[in-house]
């Protein structure tokens, strides 16, 4: 079953998974073809290429099956919570709850990608009021009225303050149409004042200590909520359970970055490196399986690490990509222009940092909501972009923004003036809407154009 790695197409995987079954590969209950989920309305699947191991499918597979397991999850009587926007913490307290599971509606963002615009969700959002001047998390807004993509959750939490605008938004509008949502505040990180006393959060930012004692009493609220909807309390030795077993997966993940951004030739595409890296959010609805899924994913990485082979060229150049894509298939076009990811800051580097082990849970959890790298200043946010593409050894760096974002417009310019006055190394901004193809030759040539310029400065 070790083949030589390589990148195939969906009909192809169909093909190879026929072939491992008869081979004797042993799947999970959510294991089968890729091809269905096609079949089932994901037709972007069919655009993609995906690597050809049996880890990679299993990762595509529990990835596309999520729908299917929360609506298992409530048939057998678990509670679901929504929890929106701040991208890794809420989850960890709520599967500390034994009888809660946590999902992000968030997550609707890929689907005018997945489903190729062919759903009314974008309609839905246009027709009450949040038009294309949003980002597509206002697919979101569709999904909660179509109510096709999620079961609803029994009880809903969103951040709010020091976020984007387009969020606040939307989640207004989906709280206005009947939805009641917990609100809880995360404040701008600010510097701390002179002799203001310091603390220091998971990923070396820093916050006035009064800051975090302010998010500590927010989740404190999250935290009465969540056990009054569990009927049982949120006790510090099950929420310190749940920061050990999110560290579990970060710690895994942590390793699996490590080497596939790090060896060469590249032993995993970018593409499932990025799905990967979602599972720490909220675990994909499954905290065991995420477990096995990473771990699966690490030890086929660690194989080829030591075959010394890989899915790329070995001269692919090793770019640092900023801000998840709304259109999966750039992530094969980088690839395909001859580049290969080497660092990423996807927004929510917060959930791959370990939570410190050693302080009270709550602090622990307030310290990691507070270095969320959206709610600081850009200038904290480049200064974690450039010391990780130093410790890449990334070439160059592609800045993707998200059409309609309130974070974008002057992001890139920010990211790119800070990099350029530390670092000597190309770098372009892209625009990436979630359906490219249109786009797609001339995003390939300005690809091409950075990576050759990297190319040419290693003569
Ligand atoms: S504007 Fe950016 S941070 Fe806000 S929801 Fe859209 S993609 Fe996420």
């Amino acid at each position: 079953m070790n083949d030589r790695p390589r990148k195939i197409t969906l009909d192809q995987w169909d093909d190879r998974h026929a072939e491992l079954r008869a081979a004797g590969l042993n799947e999970p209950s959510y294991g089968g073809p890729l091809g269905r989920h096609a079949a089932q309305g994901d037709v972007r699947l069919r655009k993609l290429s995906f690597d050809n191991s049996p880890a990679a499918l299993r990762l595509w597979n529990f990835l596309l099956s999520e729908e299917d397991r929360l609506r298992d999850c409530k048939a057998r009587g678990k509670k679901l919570v929504g929890a929106m926007k701040d991208l890794g913490t809420v989850p960890v307290m709520v599967y500390s709850l034994p009888n809660l599971a946590a999902f992000y509606p968030d997550g609707a963002w890929w689907l005018p990608c997945m489903k190729e615009n062919r759903t009314d969700l974008l309609k839905i959002a246009d027709s009450l009021g949040i038009d294309d001047s949003f980002c597509p998390v206002r697919a979101m807004l569709g999904a909660f009225v179509n109510q096709k993509h999620f079961p609803l959750p029994g009880l809903l939490t969103c951040s709010v303050g020091a976020t984007c605008d387009d969020f606040s938004a939307i989640a207004q509008r989906v709280e206005s149409l009947g939805f009641p949502i917990l609100w809880w505040e995360i404040p701008h990180r600010r510097r701390p004042d002179g002799d203001e006393p310091v603390v220091e959060l998971p990923g070396g930012f820093t916050a006035p200590e009064t800051q975090v004692a302010f998010v500590r009493a927010e989740l404190e609220r999250i935290r009465r909520a969540l056990a009054d909807y569990a009927g049982e309390p949120l006790t510090d030795e099950l929420l310190s359970a749940g920061i050990e077993r999110a560290n579990q997966v970060r710690s895994i993940l942590g390793k699996l970055r490590e080497l596939a951004y790090c060896a060469n030739p590249c032993p995993m595409p970018a593409l499932e490196m990025l799905i990967a890296e979602m599972l720490a959010i909220h675990f994909c609805s499954d905290h065991n399986e995420t477990v096995a899924v990473l771990a699966e994913l690490r030890d086929e990485v660690v194989r080829r690490v030591r075959a010394g082979i890989g899915v790329l060229a070995d001269d692919a150049v090793r770019v640092f990509w900023v801000n998840p894509v709304a259109d999966l298939r750039v992530m094969n076009l980088l690839e395909d222009a001859g580049g290969r990811v080497c660092g990423t800051e996807y927004l929510f580097c917060h959930a791959l940092d370990p939570i410190p082990a050693d302080l009270p849970p709550m602090e622990a959890l307030a310290r990691m909501a507070l270095a969320d790298p959206m709610v600081g200043s850009p200038r904290d946010r480049t200064g974690r972009i450039v010391a990780d593409i130093r410790r890449f050894g990334a070439e160059a760096l592609v800045v993707s923004r998200i059409p309609g974002a309130s974070h974008c417009a002057w992001e890139a310019a920010a990211i790119g003036e800070a990099v350029r006055a530390q670092l000597d190394i190309p770098m372009i901004d892209i625009e990436v809407p979630s359906l490219a193809d249109a786009m797609r030759p001339t995003l390939r040539t300005r690809l091409e154009a950075l990576l050759e310029t990297a190319r040419t400065r290693r003569r």
